[in-house]
């Protein structure tokens, strides 16, 4: 699948005002400053859908994309970023929360995951979260280009081996540059995939 029509709905911090849930819709989520703002406008062949921005913290409402005018694509907050106080924090949760179990249509959470950084305690719990509440989700590892290939493949290894001790399999996995333009057919072909389903 190529995206060739990626067109801005709505963004807003209460997911009854998502837009009605007709379409299949894929959301993507991750730590602040994870990449998720540049991995969603290369999958958009989009130099500025999303804002990729050095301030972490900047996305913090629910950004509906409408994809080839046949899937949602949405931008949620990204978490976990320090310096937004414990209250906005609590915010954030609960819009999260309040979206991820109230979208019938969500066909897959995609998480974002830093490939440099060996598992982060946030993403775990966040991931374990989604397992308690039944959402389907896949992982992204990002910024690829910034590990040799032997470092990234060791630190898939050693998050899959974390990741064992608590799931029964790893979950479904892509790697991804956004910088070298990788992983964009592979994570389009997976939700082409899921569409048609
Ligand atoms: P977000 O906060 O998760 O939306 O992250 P951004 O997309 O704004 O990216 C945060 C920083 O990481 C920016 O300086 C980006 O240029 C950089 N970045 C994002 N993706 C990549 C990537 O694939 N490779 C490299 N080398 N840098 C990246």
């Amino acid at each position: 699948m190529e995206i060739n029509e990626a067109r801005f709905v709505i963004s807003n911090s209460d997911a009854r005002r998502c837009p009605t849930p007709t379409l299949p819709e894929y959301a993507f989520i991750g730590r602040s400053n994870v990449g998720k703002s540049s991995l969603i406008n290369m999958l958009c062949n989009h130099s500025h859908l999303a804002k990729v921005s050095g301030t972490p913290g900047k996305t913090q409402l629910i950004n509906h994309f409408l994809i080839n005018k046949n899937w949602y694509l949405v931008d949620l907050p990204g978490y976990g970023y320090a310096k937004v106080g414990k209250r906005l924090k609590a915010t954030f949760t609960t819009i999260i929360n309040h979206y991820l179990t109230q979208r019938s249509n969500l066909q897959c959470l995609f998480i974002l995951i830093d490939s440099r950084l060996a598992p982060q305690k946030i993403d775990l719990e966040f991931m374990r979260e989604m397992g308690k509440k039944q959402i389907p989700f896949t992982l992204i590892f990002t910024k690829a280009d910034k590990l040799k290939p032997q470092a990234l493949q060791d630190n898939i290894k050693h998050y899959a081996d974390v990741m064992l001790q608590e799931w029964e399999e790893m979950p479904h996995f892509f790697i991804s540059s956004s910088s070298h333009k990788t992983g964009k057919e592979e994570i389009l072909q997976y939700i082409d995939e899921l569409n048609a389903n």
